[in-house]
């Protein structure tokens, strides 16, 4: 068992004074809707300006950068697949996410990350999957060993609340 915590927790990530949010971000990484927009609306406009010199971040991959205006401190942006049916690698980009994001927060030394559900707004990944993936690969990651302490799943709605505490009681069974 890692000595890591995890929490579930309905909010607005913008508003989380953590080491770090996760950004789930599209590849040109120039902002957009949902949580992206939202994170680059509370960040102010540098972070766009420090996005603009990453050239844009591949499917599966992420990247990380200032907080600015955020109570966190750092961004990571992380890119997921678009749902397209489950024939094209979604869960494997998915997980690879997750694994990329937390390999960041911990070669950097953080102690704190708030991830968003990635990828199941208008990238349509049933929410069920991706909040098995999420979880699966997050607490793998964390048998291990990192300097991380904190863990913190980010829902924005009741659903995405009650699959991700399910989710993680089956898991914990
Ligand atoms: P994607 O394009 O990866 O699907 P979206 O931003 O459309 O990304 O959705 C990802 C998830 O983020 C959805 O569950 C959405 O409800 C949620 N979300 C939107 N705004 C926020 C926010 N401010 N804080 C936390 N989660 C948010």
């Amino acid at each position: 068992m890692s000595k890591t915590s995890i929490e579930i927790i309905q909010a607005d990530i913008t508003a989380l004074p953590v080491d770090v949010i996760v950004n789930a971000a599209n590849r040109s990484l120039m902002g957009g809707g949902g949580v992206d927009g939202a994170i680059h609306r509370a960040a102010g406009p540098q972070l766009l300006e420090e996005c603009r010199g990453l050239n844009g971040c591949m499917t599966g991959e992420a990247k990380m950068t200032s907080g600015y205006n955020l109570p966190a401190r750092h961004v990571i942006h992380a890119v997921g697949p678009v749902w397209d049916g489950g024939k094209r690698d979604e869960d494997r980009l998915l997980g690879n996410c997750y694994r990329n994001c937390l390999r960041l927060a911990d070669q950097a030394g953080l102690t704190s990350i708030a991830f968003p559900s990635i990828s199941t707004g208008v990238y349509r990944f049933p929410i069920e999957r991706a909040c098995h993936i999420a979880l699966t690969e997050t607490l793998r990651f964390l048998e291990q060993g990192t300097s991380l302490e904190k863990v913190i799943f980010t829902c924005f709605s009741d659903q995405d609340l009650q699959c991700y505490r399910e989710t993680y009681r089956r898991l914990s069974l």
